[in-house]
């Protein structure tokens, strides 16, 4: 048998199947040919020799902020072999005003595969410390429509930052809030909250979110949390996560503290997602990567098989690309992670100074993009053992 690629060894790790043993992983035609226990007279063009690290499907990261053009925005492409993300959401970095020209510039010439979540102000974060609502001449709920509408399958839902400092206070930052929701019915997509001194309570806010709808920044701390004064977490935000309100961690340089992760973990509340929030200003810390924060959630009690789920196979839920991505099923697009899962002691930062010592940290190690190993970030890719 042939094949384009060939993952020889490795501890696959794959939620969608319930999969978890040492497998080896074909891949041709840049999608997965075959998962077997070990493949017998296979000539492949590359081996990724696998032995010792974890392979899953590739990771998808909900929550970045990749469109350049933005004082926040990260160039995408680095990021994918950096970290072993082969699918990454940009959380409204461009608004009605920008998607195009970040489509044409960033998304359709970017190896990784971006989709966008249009923000409601047309400016998107087009500035570091203007909120972008703060101005209600920006919102622009009509253009988030229209803009999902020229941009199918690429925009795909919709963002609000609902900081006070953000879309303003009070009646304002109310009317901001139930355009965005308006805008994710209107377009028949999803709307992606960022929590934080929000100019309403979570569970006034939660009586406007359907299923499919997410809280990003879930574990943050300050005046808005999920999480009541006596640390018990809100009755509404349970009965929101029943109803299939997504939680997803946005790490970020100001959103995730641990003793909120740890109080809705202890209380039966694991995040539905694990994303970074990656941007200019938290890419060399604390966040640094997805195989970084996922490390982190290691940390916290939460299984690797979790981890591996709330990286993979739950944002392709999320996204609705479940049959594609997300998984390592035969004939399936082939994204795929290889990380190195290391035993020591490592220091891990929240986004509050808060500082944990782990013993293990996942690194991406190599990383395949629709059948095709990417080059640079994980130095593994090419290595060979003795005794094959
Ligand atoms: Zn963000």
């Amino acid at each position: 048998m042939e094949c384009d690629v060939l993952i020889q060894g490795g501890e696959v790790i794959d939620p969608s199947q319930g999969l978890h043993g040492v497998h080896d992983v074909l891949v041709t035609g840049g999608r997965i040919t075959a998962v077997v226990s070990r493949a017998e007279g296979v000539t492949a063009e590359h081996t990724i020799d696998a032995r010792g690290l974890l392979v899953m499907p590739g990771l998808i990261d909900l929550h970045v902020h990749v469109y350049p053009h933005s004082p926040f925005g990260l160039d995408p492409d680095p990021l994918c072999p950096a970290g072993g993300v082969t699918t990454m959401v940009d959380t409204g970095t461009a608004g009605s005003y920008q998607f195009g020209h970040f489509r044409r510039e960033v998304i359709d010439r970017a190896r990784t595969q971006i989709l966008g979540l249009v923000n409601l102000s047309c400016m998107g974060l087009s500035a570091r410390n203007l909120g972008e609502l703060l101005d209600p001449r920006y919102a622009d709920p009509e253009g988030v429509v229209r803009t999902i509408d020229e941009h199918p399958g690429v925009a795909v839902g919709v963002k609000i930052r609902a900081g006070k400092h953000l879309i303003g206070d009070g009646e304002q930052g109310w009317n901001h809030f139930r355009q965005a929701v308006r805008a994710a019915r209107d377009s028949g997509t999803w709307l992606m909250v960022h929590i934080g001194e929000c100019p309403m309570s979570i569970p006034e806010m939660l009586d406007h979110l359907e299923g499919g709808d997410c809280i990003t920044h879930c574990f943050k701390s300050g005046s808005t949390r999920i999480l009541d004064e006596n640390n018990r977490v809100f009755a509404a935000v349970r009965a929101a996560a029943e109803r299939g309100v997504i939680f997803d961690v946005g790490h970020g340089s100001g959103s995730c503290m641990w003793e909120v992760a740890e109080a809705c973990i202890e209380q039966g509340l694991p995040p539905t997602t694990i994303s970074t929030d990656l941007h200019t200003a938290n890419l060399h810390g604390p966040v640094y990567d997805m195989p970084t924060t996922m490390s982190k959630f290691l940390m916290l009690g939460l299984s690797l098989m979790d981890v591996v789920n709330m990286s993979t196979t739950r944002p392709a839920q999320v996204l609705g690309l479940e049959d594609e991505l997300g998984t390592l099923r035969v004939g399936t697009v082939a994204d795929i992670a290889v990380l190195e899962r290391r035993e020591g002691e490592f220091l891990f930062e929240d986004s509050y100074d808060g500082l944990r010592t782990g013993n293990e940290l996942l690194v991406a190690a190599a990383t395949v993009r629709r059948g095709e190993i990417v080059p640079g970030g994980g130095g593994l890719r090419m290595r060979r053992l003795p005794g094959a």
